[in-house]
């Protein structure tokens, strides 16, 4: 499932293809998607002109000249493709967008989704804030207003886990499963712990960990589009050096005991009972 980094690392390969991007064509193959796709986006999205994308949580955004916002929500197995014109249509493309970049070259952007979890829309630029996906977003994981000051209020009430907490959208934007484990693997947190016990300490410790375990994985993904461009173009997805997920029954890359795989509300969470409190 794609999580912020793999999202931010689709934007980025976005950015360089679709800033003064004209919009040559829209095919929309599927509109049964997570939610049905408007019947509109064929019609309105034509002729417009894409500007730089930026990112909320785990969704991208597109807006345009027409102060429209084109929004990409990979769901659990979204892809977008970048690809020359005249490709060949694979299994489960389901929107293709064709577009005229700034260097006159013509790429074609597919969203290609298996189990049809994510979704594409558009919509006016003013209507962003209401946008039922946008609007109870919680604080951006990577941005500067993710602080203890910020965050403690948040959590105080919550008798929830912390693992819990932080894949809750509407607490911290763009922590995913995967994310949540590293996370708390390396701020020595453990995953059951009440979100409401953690000293400001702790939770400052969380926000450092957040930020490193992020940016890393961007910068992993960063390298993946420059030296491993896959041929059949498709992005979002590589391999991560994970420390603690996945790795049930392995050592501890500190103390050498098992990490531990246990449910919490039925997702999979890693964690050393040893090194994590
Ligand atoms: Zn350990």
């Amino acid at each position: 499932m794609p999580e912020l980094p793999e999202v931010e690392t689709v934007r980025l390969a976005l950015d360089k293809i679709v800033k003064n991007a004209l919009v040559k064509k829209v095919e929309i193959y599927r509109y049964d998607l997570r939610w049905k796709v408007k019947d509109n986006l064929k019609v309105n999205l034509e002729k417009d002109i894409l500007k730089k994308p930026f990112r909320m949580g785990k969704y991208i955004l597109i807006p345009t000249i027409k102060n429209k916002i084109l929004l990409i929500h990979l769901g659990m197995s979204g892809q977008i493709k970048i690809q020359k014109k005249n490709h060949l249509k694979s299994k489960h493309d389901h929107i293709d967008i064709v577009v005229q970049a700034e260097n006159k070259l013509t790429y074609s952007i597919t969203y290609n989704d298996p189990r049809r979890f994510g979704f594409v829309d558009f919509f006016n630029k003013k209507d962003i804030y209401h946008h039922f996906l946008l609007k109870n977003l919680g604080i951006e994981a990577l941005s500067k207003e993710l602080t203890v000051n910020k965050l403690k209020p948040l959590i105080n009430n919550r008798k929830k886990s912390i693992k819990n907490t932080l894949i809750d959208q509407r607490v911290i934007a763009g922590i995913g499963n995967i994310y949540a484990s590293e996370i708390l693997y390396r701020a020595k947190i453990h995953p059951k712990r009440s979100a409401n016990s953690l000293s400001n300490q702790e939770v400052d410790t969380i926000i450092k960990a957040c930020r490193f375990i992020l940016k890393k994985a961007i910068k992993v993904g960063g390298t993946t589009i420059k030296n491993h461009a896959q041929p059949d173009g498709k992005l979002g997805y590589f391999s991560q050096k994970l420390k603690v997920y996945g790795r049930a029954g392995q050592k501890c890359f500190y103390c050498k005991n098992n990490i531990i795989n246990m449910l919490i509300t039925k997702r999979s969470t890693f964690y050393c009972d040893h090194c994590q409190i």
